[in-house]
């Protein structure tokens, strides 16, 4: 049995906790405490629930429960509960896809660059009807070709997607095929994902490094807060931010892209938290997507009296100046009725400069400081908070690590705003980093912060243009220390599949077999140059650091690595 012991490295959520108990408010860290023990067999991918005959299991001790009741044996019953993971994050991702080309398609926002918003639409529904060869192009051909030999180069939503959640329906698929089509369709989601990146940037204009205050001491004392939950369209969020802008209302975000120029959406808090900014008293409405937004929290919003705006109603209106209006509107009116409410809001503030880009950094300096040996590797840091473990500990605890020993960082999304919190990404202040890696850092650019947040996708690939090699030939891991949603299991797969070496916490629902582990490591290593190391032990931060610290340090023969 787990339990959690200190919940949280903020104060300022720390802070609410102890209210929390007083006022007996149930916060995910209780909810978890109930849960458990967590079902053995689901946790190792041993059950199933695929069709009306089960639900089935493979026991590992009784010989009468080995296989479920069509057939499939532990290996496949572990292989297809990471299968079907990243399905959901797959199909999350192509949400947001689609909800941000029907507003640009419908003319629900004038692009700055028209021209190149209607070409990077056309690019991407190419690759959803029949994977688009020529958008592919842009990535290495070094990446490419081995995807071309595995065949999991996408082919479109029909080929990629539809045909792999067949695979959980039954058929004759061994493991490391089924393994192949868990990539095909993460490949599918995040290519999607990656090219309305640019989409955003033809849009709204490319976002630059930009100053962003997080943690809780953002939200206005007096003044109407509008928070945006999840990820919103990015053209209501836009339409969002300039109707309040005209009202002096204040705009903020959880779990929501930072930097939509020209607005910018300050970090209420992160994934873990997300129910605590409800007890400030100071948050007025809720603007709510589906993806990263807790049921939880429509009961905390009737104690708060606050106002929640689901985005994704059967009946929600598709003119989304009217919808940002409405919101609008609800929002002060919900402001009058809360006007008894107490705020309690913590001075805890931070300011982290978020939107690296290819644009802004030269990935071939950092390529060169690698060859030269100035830093050791490159490590990503990605994916929000799981209850599992103290909000942000890990995170904090294996970023200092690695900046002490010669480890380039870069972060991205939720894993930003967690660092962000305590300062990482701030480049005033004073983060102890190895004096190889501080040397590298500044000829990046001016004051550049200790974690340079930038999109992985984005990174990757101006990592693998600056010299035309294949990832796998530099000394780069990424590390989802406090994995949760099921779209971060899509981004780590891919990850895998661009020939990254990737660390996943918790550990995903495989252990069950050893086939469909190894298959994770070695026959994707095999594959793509990329593996997902399954670590079963229970280690603490500074041990999951060093398992990558060993990679690099190891001899080529040891590491699997050409790097050295
Ligand atoms: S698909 Fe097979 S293993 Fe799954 S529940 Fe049905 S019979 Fe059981």
């Amino acid at each position: 049995m787990e339990f959690i012991q200190k919940k949280t490295a903020d104060q300022a959520v720390e802070h609410f906790l102890f209210k929390a108990v007083d006022q007996e408010i149930s916060l995910p860290w209780d909810r978890f405490e109930g849960q458990l023990p967590e079902c053995g067999f689901c946790e190792s991918g041993l059950s199933c629930r695929d069709c009306l005959q089960g639900p089935c299991i493979s026991h590992p001790f009784r010989s009468q429960s080995k296989v479920g009741v069509c057939g499939k044996d532990k290996d496949i019953l572990a292989v297809q509960s990471l299968l079907r993971l990243v399905l959901k994050g797959t199909m999350g991702n192509l949400d947001q896809v689609n909800d941000f080309i029907e507003a640009v398609s419908t003319g629900q926002v004038e692009p700055q660059n028209k021209a190149l918003a209607e070409e990077i639409i056309k690019d991407i529904i190419a690759l959803l009807h029949n994977g688009n060869a020529e958008a592919l192009k842009s990535l290495p051909q070094a990446v490419t070709d081995k995807w071309a030999a595995a065949g999991v180069t996408p082919q479109g939503i029909a080929q990629d997607v539809i045909k792999a959640t067949q695979k959980v329906e039954g058929g004759i698929t061994g493991v490391e095929e089924t393994l192949l089509w868990t990539i095909k369709a993460a490949l599918m989601g995040c290519i999607a994902k990656a090219l309305t990146g640019k989409l955003k940037g033809a849009v709204f204009g490319d976002a630059v490094p930009t100053p962003v205050t997080v943690n809780m001491g953002v939200l206005e004392k007096d003044g109407i807060n509008i928070l945006i939950y999840g990820p919103v369209s990015p053209v209501l969020k836009a339409k969002v931010a300039a109707k309040a802008g005209e009202k002096n209302i204040k705009v903020m975000g959880v779990c929501t892209d930072p930097l939509l120029p020209p607005y910018i959406f300050s970090a209420v808090t992160n994934y873990g938290s997300q129910e605590i900014p409800f007890m400030t008293g100071a948050v007025d409405l809720v603007v709510a997507a589906d993806q990263y937004v807790n049921p939880s929290l429509e009961g905390i919003a009737k104690d708060w009296k606050v106002k929640i705006v689901p985005v994704n109603g059967l009946k929600k209106t598709d003119d989304l100046d009217a919808f940002a209006d409405e919101i609008i509107k609800q929002a002060e009116e919900a402001h009058n009725i809360r006007r008894d409410v107490p705020r309690d809001i913590p001075a805890d503030k931070e300011t982290a400069m978020l939107g690296y880009s290819a644009e802004t950094v030269d990935a071939k300096k950092i390529a060169d400081a690698v060859n030269s040996g100035k830093i050791k590797g490159i490590v990503i840091f990605s994916g929000s908070n799981n209850v599992k473990y103290a909000q942000d500990t890990e995170f904090k605890v294996i970023v200092e690590e690695f900046l002490a020993k010669d480890i380039l960082c870069i972060s991205d999304g939720e894993a930003s705003i967690a660092l962000a919190k305590y300062g990482f990404l701030n480049p005033e202040k004073e983060i102890a980093c190895s004096d190889g890696l501080k040397s590298v850092l500044a000829t990046l650019g001016d004051k550049m912060p200790a974690v340079i947040d930038w999109s992985a996708a984005d990174f990757l690939q101006a990592l693998a243009g600056a010299e035309g090699k294949a990832l796998s030939q530099y000394p780069i891991g990424a590390y989802f220390a406090e994995a949760n949603r099921s779209a971060e299991v899509a981004k780590a797969v891919t990850m895998v599949a661009m020939g990254v070496s990737v660390y996943f916490w918790p550990i995903l629902p495989i252990t069950g077999s050893t086939k469909a582990t190894d298959a994770m490591e070695t026959f994707c290593s095999e594959t793509f140059g990329g593996k997902l190391n399954v670590v079963t032990a229970k280690i603490d931060a500074r041990a999951k650091a060093a398992l990558f610290l060993e990679e690099v340090d190891a001899s080529p023969t040891m590491s699997g690595k050409d790097w050295k």
